[in-house]
C-alpha cells in the first residue's frame, strides 16, 4: 500500500462543501496518502503548480468556477505526469459522463459515494498512472533500440512517441485511449471482454463494474474518424480490431460463428463501426 512507499502519493480534493471534504481528507490519510483540500477553483489551481498531485479528486460544482474548466486547464498543460483526475458530481446524468471523459477526466463518481468504494478507485487510478509513467520512462530510456510501430490498415500506432495516425494524419487520443488501443492492437483480431479491458486498460477490479468501457470505445471510434470500423463490438461479449488477414469489406462470417453462434443472425452487430 501506499503507506509503504518511499513517499506518499498526494490526493488534492476539490471540494466546497466542507462535511464532504473533511471526511475525504480524513479516510484519504488514513489511507496513507498526503492530502490537500482546496474549497475554491482558484486555490485549486494554485495547488495544482504548488502541491503537484498525483490525483485529484474534483468537485464540478463549485463557487468560482466549474471543475470542468479546471480540468480542461490541467489536460492542456500537456505536461507527462498529469495527475489522474476522478470527477465528483452530483450531477449523474450520462452527458455529464461523456463531457467528463472528453475534458480528460479519467474517472467518474456520482454522490453519493461509497468512500470506500471510491478508496478502490483512487487505488486503481494510482496504479494504472504509476504503470503509464512507469512504461513512458522505460520507452524513453530504450528509443534507442527503435520504434514500437503497429499498423492496421489506415490506422498506424507509434507505442515509443505514443501518437496515432489514420490516413497520415495525426489524431488525439488521451493516454487512456492509446493504452486502450495499443491493448487491442497487440492482437488485432483476439476479442476482449469488458472484463478483460477493465483490468487491463484500467487496472480495476472487475467487480467494479461500469459502463466506462462502452463510454471510452465509442469515444475512440469518433476519434478513429474513417478507421471507425476497424475497431468492432461484439455484441454483448466485448470489443476487438479488424481481422489484418481479412480484407476491408469482405464478410466476417466465419469468424462471427466461432465466437458468438447465437448471434449469427444478427451479424451486422458485429461490424458496429461500419454501420455508423
Ligand atoms: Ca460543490
Amino acid at each position: 500500500m501506499s503507506n509503504q512507499n518511499s513517499h506518499k502519493e498526494r490526493v488534492l480534493v476539490v471540494e466546497d462543501e466542507a462535511d464532504i471534504s473533511s471526511s475525504l481528507a480524513y479516510a484519504l490519510r488514513a489511507s496513507g496518502y498526503e492530502v490537500l483540500v482546496a474549497d475554491r477553483g482558484a486555490s485549486a489551481l494554485e495547488a495544482l503548480d504548488r502541491f503537484l498531485p498525483d490525483l485529484v479528486l474534483l468537485d464540478l460544482m463549485l463557487p468560482d468556477m466549474s471543475g470542468i474548466d479546471i480540468c480542461r486547464r490541467l489536460r492542456k498543460s500537456g505536461s507527462p505526469n498529469q495527475p489522474a483526475v476522478i470527477i465528483l458530481s452530483a450531477r449523474a446524468q450520462e452527458v455529464d459522463r461523456v463531457v467528463g471523459f472528453e475534458i480528460g477526466a479519467d474517472d467518474y463518481v456520482a454522490k453519493p459515494f461509497s468512500v470506500r468504494e471510491l478508496m478502490l478507485r483512487i487505488e486503481a487510478r494510482l496504479k494504472a498512472r504509476n504503470a503509464v509513467i512507469g512504461t513512458a520512462a522505460q520507452e524513453a530510456a530504450s528509443s534507442q533500440k527503435g520504434t514500437k510501430v503497429y499498423t492496421l490498415r489506415n490506422l498506424r500506432v507509434d507505442e515509443s512517441a505514443h501518437r496515432a495516425f489514420v490516413d497520415d494524419k495525426e489524431i488525439h487520443v488521451s493516454a487512456l485511449e492509446m493504452r486502450l488501443l495499443l491493448n487491442l492492437l497487440r492482437a488485432p483480431a483476439l476479442m476482449r471482454t469488458r472484463r478483460e479491458l477493465l483490468t487491463d486498460v484500467w487496472g480495476y477490479h472487475p467487480e467494479v463494474a461500469s459502463r466506462t468501457v462502452d463510454t471510452h470505445i465509442k469515444r475512440l471510434r469518433d476519434k478513429l474518424d474513417t478507421a471507425a470500423d476497424l475497431l468492432q463490438t461484439v455484441r454483448g461479449v466485448g470489443f476487438r480490431l479488424a481481422d489484418p488477414a481479412i480484407p476491408p469489406g469482405q464478410s466476417h462470417d466465419s469468424d462471427s460463428k466461432n465466437i458468438a453462434p447465437s448471434e449469427h443472425p444478427r451479424r451486422k452487430d458485429f461490424q458496429d463501426g461500419k454501420a455508423r
